[in-house]
């Protein structure tokens, strides 16, 4: 906290300007607050970074898409959604970022998912600079008609600003492999091109093996690798998750593959306690169904038909966070762990916390978990599997081919284990030992820096 007296840092400044300037996009703050206020070290280390402004510049999108998207609803009525693409920072490679479709989507919440993105991307190792987009267009609830009408329309107009050297979107929440198919086919009608423009595509027309399970695999990967520097491993290990979507159901099945134990999960209804360990077979079901669109009202408490001795509580779903762990992974989405929560993880004994959302923590409680001595993997790092073997995919659509499932979850092991390094490293290398959210955002955003510095004042 700062005195009346003391000198600010430049890190300081910047973020001070950047709450002065946008005090109505608090999840943005939040991002750039955890990423400025650990990387000063970094910064002491390069004065050159502050006479190029390179701070100032970097807290800016290079560029903000916002666009009206008309669509007829199944009654024939036309509805209007607000469409957005923030593109953030491309001094690595093309911009490359999820779309999310959820009706909180704000230009605020794009931007902090499009900054986060942008030292992810950095941490993967491969070309991709940092993007994100999205609607606040509920699928929930929506006929698969009208789903392919929005989007359509959606990228009917964002196809002008996307491209495989460009900008290669993907998926986010309420946008999965369905989305993308629609998105793709009319990108493809309207540039009469077959290219690697969106990632997440089906197996068929340029997917990759592995995609779906990436973000989940990835993060524990990255969680193992920890374990394994401190020799320990998921064995007999005891773990819950929150959420119950794609991150969450391919992490779970990568833990009990690695012989944890995952007891339990949530939703938005409530959260499921099943002390045999969590089914992914039943998620997956209930997931289809969710996301088939015929079948309104399903929720995770459709759970215990499939495994009749699990606990359904119909509560708020971090009710997990109550449930006694050795290891906690945040899956849902931003701002689901809060101090409380944290507060009751460290009573129970938790000793790791893995984000496999963005953001899932809140700045106060990843504070707490730190102090009181949690391994806590902040998710620009833990969750980065999924854009890597987008990433993966870009690279096998360029080339024409494509890997065995083997090859690409190999590829996407040893990226995870590579970043968990980078971060482990980066901590170690300016005396911060232990500290992987400063580890993650300072390794993430050195390589960023100096491809900025070297391309100019652009
Ligand atoms: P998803 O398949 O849509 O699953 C989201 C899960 O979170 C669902 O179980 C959902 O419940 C639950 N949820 C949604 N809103 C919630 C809320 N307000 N409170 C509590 N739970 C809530 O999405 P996903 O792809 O797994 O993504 C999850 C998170 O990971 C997001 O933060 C996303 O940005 C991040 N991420 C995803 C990937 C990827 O490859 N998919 C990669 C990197 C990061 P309902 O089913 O009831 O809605």
């Amino acid at each position: 906290m700062m005195l009346k007296g003391d000198i600010m840092t430049y890190s300081e400044r910047v973020l001070a300007d950047l709450k002065e300037r946008y005090p109505e996009q608090p999840q943005f703050i939040q991002a750039a607050t955890e990423v400025l206020e650990t990387i000063q070290p970094a910064l002491d280390a390069h004065p050159e970074y502050e006479e190029a402004a390179l701070l100032e510049r970097l807290v800016e999108p290079e560029r903000v898409i916002i666009f009206r998207v008309p669509w007829i609803d199944d009654e024939g009525k036309v509805q209007v959604n607000r469409g957005y693409r923030v593109q953030f920072n491309s001094a690595i490679g093309p911009y490359k970022g999820g779309l999310r479709f959820n009706p909180t989507v704000t230009l605020g919440m794009l931007k902090f998912l499009g900054f986060e993105q942008t030292f992810k991307n950095s941490l993967t190792t491969l070309p991709m600079g940092g993007g994100k987009g999205g609607s606040d267009f509920d699928p929930k609830g929506k006929s698969n008609n009208e789903i392919m009408r929005f989007c359509q329309s959606f990228i009917t107009e964002l196809y002008r600003h996307i491209g495989e050297d460009t900008d290669v979107p993907a998926g986010d929440l309420g946008v999965g492999g369905r989305e993308v198919a629609y998105m793709f086919g009319q990108y493809k009608r309207l540039t009469n091109t077959f290219t690697g423009v969106l990632t997440g595509k089906g197996l068929t027309f340029g997917g990759s093996l592995a995609r779906t399970e990436a973000t989940g695999y990835g993060l524990v990967y990255y969680v193992d690798e920890y374990l394994k520097c401190h020799d320990d491993s998921f064995e007999g290990k005891t773990v819950v998750v929150h959420g119950s979507g794609n991150v969450a159901t391919y992490a779970i099945q990568k833990v009990e593959q690695l012989g944890g134990k995952v007891v339990a999960c949530s939703d938005t209804k409530g959260w499921v306690y099943d002390t045999d360990g969590i089914d992914v077979s039943a998620l997956e079901a209930i997931y289809n169904r969710k996301r088939s669109g015929n079948d309104k009202g399903v929720s995770l408490a459709m759970y215990t038909e499939f495994r009749p001795n699990a606990e359904w509580h119909a509560e708020d779903g971090r009710g997990v966070w109550g449930v006694p762990c050795d290891i906690a992974l945040p899956c849902a989405r931003e701002n689901t762990l809060l101090l409380e929560d944290a507060e009751k993880l460290v009573a129970n004994g938790c000793k790791v916390v893995g984000e496999g959302a963005n953001m899932p923590t809140t700045l106060d409680a990843t504070k707490y978990l730190q102090d009181n001595g949690v391994a806590f993997f902040p998710g620009k790092a833990a969750n980065a599997g999924g854009v890597a073997t987008s990433g993966l995919e870009m690279s096998q659509n360029a080339g024409h081919i494509s890997w065995t499932f083997e090859e690409v979850d190999s590829r996407l092991e040893s990226i995870m284990r590579g970043i968990y390094h980078a971060c482990d490293d980066a901590a170690k290398e300016f005396g911060l030992e232990g500290n992987y959210v400063a580890g993650a955002n300072i390794a993430g955003f050195l390589k960023v820096a100096e491809a900025m510095m070297a391309q100019g004042v652009i």
